[in-house]
């Protein structure tokens, strides 16, 4: 039994969208289409603004306060790359979550976000040959040596050759301490350690032995 046979009333149903969405069901089609035209209209004049959010949620998004746009600041790094007529490229007030999504997934945008990361990780590898270069450099310095004093055509003794264990840090030819030696001394060679080679072949030995 119902609560409105003892004076309960029926609270009335909310105001704006809810209530259009009551009508929509009683009044049929044509209501509906008047209902979704409010929708449209209401949605298309209202003012939207920048969530600080997004700036967390897509490190690409920037917000310049003083003209009060949003822009993307992956693309403005290539612009030969970029869509330019992307409204995230010249900026937009459009503050719109889903052409941020949309942009996020354009073409353009993936392939200047590839740019970014190759030339980060170049920068990186950069970094690290500099680095591997200073250590050297202070390994020679504490035998009283340098890489001056170690060139073939200098007094006393040359580097002929450098000895290493096979690890890619030492033997890399990309970014490895003997790619560094051979940009200041050509000529000379790399030898993969014997005893090192040695040790490793009488260890992979007695792991199959269960006698040792
Ligand atoms: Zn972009």
């Amino acid at each position: 039994m119902s609560l409105l046979n003892f004076g309960f009333t029926q609270e009335k149903k909310g105001h704006g969208v809810a209530e259009d969405q009551c009508k929509r069901s009683a009044d049929g089609p044509a209501a509906a289409d008047e209902v979704q035209t409010k929708n449209k209209k209401y949605d298309t004049q209202r003012k939207r603004l920048f969530l600080p959010q997004w700036k967390t949620k897509w490190l690409w998004v920037v917000y310049d306060e003083e003209k009060g746009v949003m822009f993307c600041q992956t693309c403005r790094k290539y612009p030969s790359l970029a869509d330019k007529s992307s409204p995230l490229f010249s900026g937009t007030s459009n503050f719109r979550v889903d052409l941020v999504k949309s942009h996020q997934r354009s073409r353009e945008h993936e392939a200047c976000g590839m740019r970014i990361q190759h030339e980060s990780k170049e920068r990186a590898t950069t970094e690290l040959k500099g680095r591997i270069y200073s250590s050297i450099q202070k390994g020679l310095e504490t035998v009283n040596l340098s890489f001056e004093k170690l060139q073939p055509t200098a007094p006393g003794p040359s580097l002929a050759c450098a000895n290493f264990d096979g690890c890619n840090v030492m033997l890399g030819q990309r970014g490895g301490v003997i790619s560094q030696i051979k940009e200041v001394i050509p000529t000379a060679l790399e030898i993969h350690c014997v005893a090192h080679k040695l040790e490793r072949a009488v260890l992979d030995a007695s792991k199959s032995c269960p006698q040792m």
